[in-house]
């Protein structure tokens, strides 16, 4: 069994803990929303139980990836730091029964698995860290588009002249 396979259920009960960090290289999914295969993904990953007794896994991604501005379209550096904890069903039934237990949106309730890839957690924790829409905060290019607006005469202002 690979050492990414875990039991979800045994992994909280026991208190499990895993951590790395993995190339955006080897994120197929995630390095398709870049605009390079540069830079890692450090992670962990902690199973406990929670507060009500359910298995909870708590997932951490942090790391820099390479996205393309949609303002500008140049590709810029976001930092990833991005934690979501998981409450873990034994099937779907018993999942929508805990989220209406919970009420709580910023928890999300899954199917647990025996045969759980973490990798595949992670990576859908670094994807739901990025942004919907990725954009500087301020374009490289910006001030020297604005300096040329400015420059050039509005067709109205030479109407008048
Ligand atoms: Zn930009």
């Amino acid at each position: 069994m690979s050492a990414f396979v875990i039991d979800a259920f045994e992994f909280c009960r026991s208190n499990g803990h895993r951590e790395g960090v993995t190339p955006v290289a080897e994120m197929s999914r995630l390095n398709k929303d870049c605009a390079d295969h540069s830079g890692e993904i450090a992670w962990s990953v902690d199973g406990t139980t929670s507060k009500q007794g359910y298995p909870q896994i708590t997932l951490s991604v942090s790391g820099t990836v390479q996205l393309v501005c949609q303002r500008c379209l140049t590709p810029y550096a976001f930092e990833m730091d991005s934690s979501t904890v998981l409450m873990l069903g034994k099937d779907d039934e018993h999942a929508d029964e805990i989220e209406e237990i919970l009420d709580d949106e910023s928890i999300d309730v899954i199917v647990g698995s025996r045969n759980c890839d973490i990798r595949d957690l992670i990576e859908d924790e670094a994807l739901l860290a990025l942004p919907q829409v990725p954009k500087h905060e301020v374009c490289p290019d910006n001030k020297l588009l604005d300096v040329l607006k400015s420059e050039k005469p509005s067709p109205f202002a030479v109407l008048k002249k």
